[in-house]
């Protein structure tokens, strides 16, 4: 199944833990914010989202499935 990375804008803060923990797939905007992929998942890509979710101390990343 097709899934894309998403970020709850309100819920991040900014600090960018998550492109230090999924550097293949978040990389980050001069404020910190994280720039995801516009395109879906690999399955690579996933396995490394996963711990850029699990890491996110706002819980502000997700999968969104398509
Ligand atoms: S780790 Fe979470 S709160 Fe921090 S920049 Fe990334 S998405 Fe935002």
């Amino acid at each position: 199944m097709s899934a894309r990375l998403r970020v709850d804008p309100v819920a991040c803060d900014g600090v960018g833990i998550c492109a230090h923990l999924a550097p293949d797939v978040v990389r980050l905007d001069s404020w910190g914010y994280p720039i995801l992929p516009t395109e879906p998942l690999t399955e690579q890509a996933r396995r490394q989202a996963a711990r850029a979710i699990n890491g996110c101390p706002r819980s502000a990343l997700f999968v969104q499935p398509e």
